[in-house]
């Protein structure tokens, strides 16, 4: 058997198989694949089930002792020579409903193909290593996102996480259970000595620039909210326009003041009504009802808070006029998070080191990473996206990005954990 010791030379030249990688890559993205390309893998449906018991497989095969916990993470462990914190690594494997095949999934099967890699080179490190696939990152069934990370942390407790109801009316601990993953491995019961995630930057920085690695700086803060309008329906054509009670104009017109608003506020402020709902939706009837989502981001938390005011200032005052009944709810709240220096900086020694370009910029959307930091000094490394589109099914990023990637996240853990 071959054996190659850590922080040795030989370990240094260990290189990731990109091949081997992209094919775990395409064939995950096979379970829940769209016609025309992309995928759908929702949490905690049949896909994802499908896909969870491949990467429980793949775990299997590679030795991997595999824990799945309370709310359904799926966590493989590779013993060290020595007992103490795990190295972690990991991502997810769920999508949105109109997803690509990078988003979560590289920086799980990164984690795996690190993980084979140190395998076949007979490479033990002093301390374990974990790779990690957390349950329900991208919220679009269940809100909110980053559910299974932000359990793991203790910040959400499992029966309220239970208790939650997804778009489709099913309750997450019976869905968890229908799919055969409410595990008995305790929630956080593995509390990392790093967490490093590689994934996709979903924007269009790095590759504008013609950068090949992100060192992510920190998380945008995230808050969202659904809006329910009351109004009265009514004839297109007969109700005068000052007797009108129109869900469907209000609904309109806060779309419209999102814009103004990420406008106004300014610096990295954005602001989304990514869905909106009308009853009855027809073309002759003035909606009853309107049900929308507002995404606000912001880096800065005073500011996200200033944009938070003034949206719903804006919502009571057009529920007054209107004569209205508008009620808020909070799918989610995140504030800012800033990693840690010491993982910032690791990401482009690591990078450069390997004489990759590299640049430092913070993320726009949220990652199981922003939750794993408040337990563990955590780092990001991102690889470009290809026009910068992502929650889209024309995601894609260069084979030789994603090779450069997942070489910095050998690198880092191999550093890491020796
Ligand atoms: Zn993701």
């Amino acid at each position: 058997l071959k054996e190659t010791v850590p922080g040795s030379s030989a370990a240094a030249d260990l290189r990731i198989n990109i091949d081997r990688l992209m094919a775990r890559l395409f064939e995950l993205g096979k379970i829940g694949a769209l016609d025309g390309g992309g995928v759908s893998r929702l949490a905690l449906t049949d896909e994802d089930k499908e896909a969870r018991d491949r990467i429980v497989g793949w775990m299997r095969e590679l030795g991997l002792t595999v824990h799945i916990d309370g709310i359904g993470n799926v966590i493989g462990i590779r013993a060290g020579s020595e007992e103490g914190l795990p190295v972690m690594v990991g991502s997810h494997i769920d999508t949105v409903a109109t997803g690509g095949l990078y988003d979560g999934s590289l920086g799980v099967l990164a984690g795996l193909e690190v993980v084979q890699v140190l395998h076949d080179a007979g490479v033990t490190t002093r301390r374990p290593l974990a790779v990690a696939a957390f349950t329900n990152e991208e919220g679009a069934r269940f809100a909110p996102d980053m559910l299974g990370s932000l359990v793991f942390t203790g910040e959400l407790s499992l029966e309220d996480a239970y208790d939650i109801v997804s778009i489709d009316g099913e309750r997450l601990g019976d869905e968890l259970e229908r799919i055969g993953y409410r595990g008995d491995a305790s929630v956080g019961g593995l509390a990392p000595h790093r967490y490093v995630e590689l994934h996709i930057e979903q924007g269009p920085r790095l590759e504008a620039k013609g950068i090949t690695i992100g060192a992510v700086t920190g998380v945008q803060g995230i808050s969202w909210t659904e809006i329910s309008i009351q109004g009265v329906s009514n004839h297109a054509g007969t109700t005068p326009m000052r007797f009108r009670r129109d869900a469907g104009y209000a609904a309109c017109v806060i779309g419209s003041f999102v814009r103004e608003l990420a406008n106004t506020i300014g610096g990295d402020q954005v602001g989304t009504v990514g869905s909106l709902e009308l009853h009855p939706n027809l073309v002759n009837v003035m909606a009853e009802r309107a049900k929308l989502t507002v995404d606000l981001r912001n880096t800065d938390e005073n500011r996200l808070q200033k944009a938070e005011a003034e949206l719903s200032a804006f919502v009571d005052r057009l529920a007054k006029e209107e004569d209205l009944k508008i009620e808020n709810r909070k799918l989610a709240r995140f504030e800012p998070v800033e990693f840690a220096p010491e993982m910032i900086d690791r990401v482009e020694k690591t990078a450069r080191s390997l004489g990759l370009s590299v640049e430092r910029l913070p993320s726009g959307a949220g990652h199981d990473a922003q939750m794993l930091a408040t337990l563990c000094p955590t780092g990001m490394i991102f690889v470009p996206s290809a026009g910068g589109l992502s929650h889209n099914t024309k995601e894609s990023t260069k084979p030789e990005d994603i090779e450069a990637g997942a070489n910095v996240l050998l690198k880092m853990v191999l550093d890491l954990a020796s």
